[in-house]
């Protein structure tokens, strides 16, 4: 059934299905693109248009597995909407569905396991820069390239009085002759240092797990540092990092611990990136689209709090967000309110009845957003405990020294400050954190309806904590309710703590 040497179904010559164990026909192709690999390949003519085109080519059976398109007219390639069918146990599950589904049943069969796969991308190891640390191999004319000896080891760069490029594309340690020339460690006959150096992160790729042990001459770090210290709790980065300095480290680290070197399998706990903070236009700050902010500048006319306290208030911590010179104003003018409560502050060692819950409630928020990384949803509820804070027009000490440990972290200085003025005593910094009762967290005030004969006539807001007594006189009190019922005989009272009172009246 030989179609073409291009595409040959092999007569007598079939495969096992390893998961069904049905056979399957195995074609021979060098119709395969070269970067895919070489060997079985897989094709899903249903699902891929470049399979779709080599099975119509060769007139081989299209069989949709993921209903959602039309087959017969091309490749259905959106996989992410549609629906498994044709595929016995995974039909009606989505793909994604599918994928788990199948991978745990090969798990439990005994016929696979679930494993990722690493590409790091391609990195050019060599620099010709004298900053970076020497490859220690030499040339030798009789050997080629050998490593130096352990005893040799580290190779160290050599003093020199000028460390600029050579200009003609070679490293500039090329020129240092003395160091250049060297004994080759194999046959002891003269031989030459290679010259290029490793690019930078060589280095940033270890780097830290020298910070355990820096004194160390022995080794890199001692196996009882690296246990108490490693692995870093936690790594924050650019989101342009993820696919390149935190894969390149992790492939060190993964080496270092299959010789033996650190006692973790990842250099890592935990790894977030944050977001790029954008120019005014919404586009990446260049020199060349005129779009930077300046920090010194802003620090110059804002203060460092604001700047500080702007960064975190800009967005999401891990979204890109544009600058705006608007909103940061908006900040400056929290700094300045922050600071000039201290024009109606009054003694007092608790919260006003008030702003009691509120107090309760934002230390909570505070607490928690800073674990999460919600910066910008912190400080909002900071600025919206303030403005109420100004609406009462007085806050007692115990309320103060609060809010200014709360927005210590976000503006540090200048809650320092206030808090030296108001001789609170010691440094916000050695404060601990401020505790919230639960139960205070609830809304102090909440709206119940009041009807007449079931029919809504007002709502008032009331204490939280008001008695069944309490919410019936406050009904009754309330203007539109007392003139409803005034000359009228109250024949029913029903009160539902939190909802609502109904007065039945003849
Ligand atoms: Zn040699």
């Amino acid at each position: 059934m030989a179609k073409d040497k291009t595409g040959v179904r092999l007569e007598g010559v079939n495969g096992l299905n390893p998961v069904n164990s049905k056979e399957i026909p195995i074609y021979i192709s060098d119709y395969v693109l070269v970067s895919y690999g070489t060997g079985a390949i897989m094709a899903v003519p249903g699902h891929d248009q470049r399979d779709w085109e080599f099975a119509k080519k060769f007139d081989l059976p299209i069989i949709e597995v993921v209903q959602g398109g039309d087959i017969t007219q091309h490749a259905y390639e959106d996989c992410n909407e549609g629906i498994m069918v044709n595929s016995g146990m995974l039909d009606g599950l989505t793909v994604e569905e599918a994928k788990n589904k199948i991978t745990a049943w090969l798990g439990e069969q005994g016929k696979g396991e679930h494993k990722i796969n690493y590409k790091l991308r391609d990195w050019v190891f060599s620099r010709q820069r004298y900053w970076g640390e020497p490859i220690p191999i030499v040339i030798c004319p009789k050997c080629g390239y050998v490593p130096l000896e352990m005893k040799d080891l580290p190779l160290t760069l050599p003093e020199v009085e000028s460390y600029k490029p050579t200009g003609d594309g070679e490293s500039p340690l090329a020129a240092l002759e003395e160091w250049v020339r060297c004994t080759c460690p194999k046959c002891g006959g003269e031989a030459q240092r290679e010259t290029d150096t490793m690019p930078q992160w060589a280095g940033s790729s270890w780097y830290f797990l020298r910070y355990c042990d820096p004194h160390n001459d022995e080794a890199l770090a001692s196996r009882e540092a690296l246990e108490y210290w490693t692995p870093v709790d936690w790594y924050n980065g650019g989101m342009e990092h993820t696919t390149l300095h935190l894969l390149y480290s992790r492939f060190w680290h993964k080496f270092l611990y299959d010789i033996g070197v650190v006692p973790t399998k990842e250099p890592y706990a935990r790894r977030t990136s944050h977001g790029m903070i954008l120019g005014e236009n919404g586009e990446k700050m260049s020199k060349s689209r005129g779009n930077v902010v300046n920090p010194d500048d802003i620090v110059n006319e804002y203060g460092a709090d604001t700047m500080r306290l702007y960064e975190m208030f800009i967005g999401d911590f891990e979204k890109a967000a544009p600058w705006s010179s608007e909103s940061i104003k908006g900040c400056k003018r929290f700094v300045d309110r922050l600071w000039n409560l201290q024009e109606i502050y009054r003694d007092g060692e608790e919260y006003s009845s008030k702003l009691e819950s509120s107090f309760h409630k934002t230390i909570k928020k505070v607490g928690e957003d800073i674990e999460t990384l919600k910066y910008n949803t912190a400080i909002a509820s900071l600025m919206s405990l303030l403005n109420e804070i100004y609406e009462e027009k007085q806050l007692t000490r115990a309320e103060y020294k609060t809010l200014l440990i709360l927005s210590n972290p976000f503006a540090p200085h200048v809650t320092e400050e206030a808090w030296e003025q108001m001789g609170f005593g010691g440094m916000i910094t050695d404060q601990t954190w401020p505790k919230y009762v639960e139960e205070k967290c609830k809304d102090s005030t909440t709206e119940i309806v009041v009807q007449i004969c079931g029919k809504i006539r007002a709502r008032i807001s009331v204490s939280a904590a008001a008695s069944q007594e309490e919410l019936l006189r406050l009904a009754k009190e309330s203007p539109e309710i007392a003139a409803a019922v005034e000359g009228k005989q109250v024949l029913k009272e029903i009160v539902v703590p939190g909802k609502l009172v109904n007065l039945v009246v003849k």
